[in-house]
């Protein structure tokens, strides 16, 4: 019976099984190799995974969620319709979806499978994704490091021995691993990182780039002009290595304006972030104690590595080109199921982690003043992937007029807005009143391998300080709880496979519909009716036919092919 690896992503997941031929990633029941990580309840209370819910993310985002692998291994649930899941049970409903669809490609039950995870997850990160293996069908020996899969995926476990740099910038991050591989294991060293930098970061750059050039800000454009900016901003990414000269209209508030997209604009814009992300790789270099001459492999993962800007950035720093021949966006996979294969085989790779790390961003809330929402914005105080003990200060100003108290809420998590991390607790600190920035206070936050957090804030002034410890290792589930999680999740029903292409449309229909406006949006509407007759007729040919036209109309509206 085959053991198929998965690569359990943030953004999209992936799954593939080891053969004769090497591997082969097996396409979902929408023909496609990435299956967005994004879990959805239909109007009709069945569940919906994949592209069909990432469709539906911002239109019916109460009922959708995404990126919930941040919340792996705390006790945190999300709301999905009227019920309440775990990031463990979210994750077992998008492995049971991949598990069925490897089961269809193959034609036989699959039970076993070998899952990857950051390096920087801790114990109880992995053993809530072995569970949610287990809650989906699927039992788990095995777990596999991201960047160990990487490595694999390029044969690096082929030589004898070496030292290898992963870099992996995906849309929101970027993680840089030191992997020594010698006597048949790879050991993870150095990790660093950079919690706020991705893809999307370069998005935004650009989007602020044109608002700059019109004198206005994000606050003057609707939500739909938005949101129609940042994709044209992404397909201009993705397109301009290939397409250095773009010329693209665009709507800002008002007005209606050309804009060229050009690769000198982009690397202007580019260069900032490219510079931060230097600082990581030298960070886990120095901690290696490696100099650039001694790395013998670069490898690239994760779909912002395909930007040439990076690439030949990290080439000049190494002196040469990085290892990129094989899909960042599927390699971990790749290695995963490499592994897996290995195991069937009782030959996996022994595969460990040396650092010990802190496997969350912990910080505070603050208000940005300058931002027109005046909401509360998180402030990381100790960085996820800070080698553990550790222990950080920043110092924190009065934000209102005679302010009498400070209070320091704690929190978890990789987002810039606190109401999107862990609330983990709060403590208060009485500070003298006085004009609005007069007071300070020093928030320490200190975290030990326990998973123990101490806060101690400090009063400036008085040289007052104010102790609160706070525990956060989440309980693992026992027996009766498994098996109630068990009883949940089988109670979801997915749509049968062969309506699952249908419900991506229509879901693709309404995205669109929402971002458009005027005739383009009576056409949607028009294209969304005639398609929901052609399915209550129940003609197999005729909806396939209906299908195929419908979907190259919405090709046409999304404007470019996303590639
Ligand atoms: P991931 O989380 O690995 O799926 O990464 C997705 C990120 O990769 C997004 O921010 C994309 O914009 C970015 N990406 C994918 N393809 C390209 C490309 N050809 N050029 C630049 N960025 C890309």
């Amino acid at each position: 019976m085959a053991v198929i690896g998965i690569d359990l992503g943030t953004t999209n997941s992936a799954c593939g099984v080891l053969g004769e031929e090497g591997v082969t990633l097996i396409p979902n029941r929408l023909g496609d190799v990435l299956t967005p990580s994004v879990v959805g309840l239909d109007s009709a209370g069945k569940l919906v995974v994949g592209r069909t819910a990432k469709e539906r993310l911002i239109n019916h985002s109460d009922r959708t969620v995404a990126a919930f692998k941040r919340l792996m291994g705390t006790d945190h649930k999300v709301a999905l319709g009227r019920q309440m899941f775990s990031a463990t049970e979210l994750s077992a409903l998008v492995l049971r979806s991949l598990k069925e669809d490897a089961e269809a490609h193959l034609g036989e039950t699959v039970t076993e499978a070998v899952i990857s995870v950051p390096a920087y997850f801790n114990d109880n990160q992995r053993h809530a994704t072995k569970l949610a293996g287990e809650l989906a069908g699927l039992k788990v020996e095995r777990l596999i490091n991201e960047p160990t899969a990487a490595a694999i995926a390029y044969g690096l476990h082929d030589k004898r021995e070496g030292n290898f740099l992963i870099l992996d910038m995906g849309g929101g991050t970027f993680d840089v691993s030191i992997l020594e591989f010698f006597d048949g294991i790879m050991e993870v060293h150095a990790s660093a990182g950079d919690n706020f930098l991705g893809g999307e970061d370069f998005v935004e750059a650009m989007i602020d780039s044109v608002l700059k050039e019109q004198g206005m800000g994000r606050d003057q454009l609707s939500p739909r002009q938005l949101q129609n900016l940042t994709m044209q901003m992404e397909t201009a990414k993705r397109r301009i290595s290939q397409h250095p000269e773009q010329r693209l209209q665009l709507e800002v508030g008002k007005q209606k304006i050309e804009w060229a997209a050009t690769a000198e604009w982009f690397e202007k814009l580019a260069t900032p972030l490219l510079l931060r992300s230097k600082r990581p790789i030298e960070r886990a270099m120095r901690d290696a104690d490696l100099p650039p001459q001694k790395i013998d492999e670069v490898v690239l993962v994760g779909g912002s590595t395909r930007m040439s800007l990076f690439r030949s950035m990290v080439g000049r720093m190494f002196g040469r080109l990085p290892s990129c021949h094989l899909d960042p966006d599927t390699v971990v996979a790749m290695g995963a199921a490499i592994q897996a294969g290995l195991k069937s085989r009782s030959a996996a790779l022994e595969d460990i982690v040396l650092t010990d790390v802190c496997p969350y961003t912990l910080g505070t809330g603050v208000i940005n003043e300058d931002s027109p929402e005046q909401g509360e914005y998180f402030m990381p105080i100790i960085e996820r992937n800070t080698v553990v003990p550790v222990s950080v200060v920043r110092r924190v100003w009065t934000a209102h007029e005679n302010q009498t108290e400070v209070r320091v809420d704690v929190y978890q998590g990789e987002n810039r807005l606190v109401k999107k991390n862990v609330y983990l607790g709060e403590t208060s600190v009485p500070v003298p009143k006085g004009p609005k920035g007069e007071e300070a206070v020093d928030i320490r936050y200190s975290y030990d391998m326990n998973g123990l957090l101490e806060v101690d804030v400090t009063v400036v002034s008085s040289g007052k300080t104010h102790n609160k410890l706070i525990e956060f290792s989440p309980g693992a589930l026992n027996e009766e709880e498994k098996a109630s999680a068990l009883q949940k999740l089988s109670k979801l029903k997915f749509h049968p496979r062969e309506d699952e292409e249908n419900r991506a449309l229509i879901a693709r229909g309404e995205r669109l519909y929402e971002s458009s406006l005027g005739e383009r949006r009576e056409t949607i509407a028009r294209l969304l009716g005639n398609f929901d007759r052609v399915l209550e007729r129940q003609n197999p040919a005729e909806i396939k036919k209906a299908r195929a036209r419908l979907q190259e109309v919405f090709d046409e509206l999304d404007g470019e092919d996303w590639i």
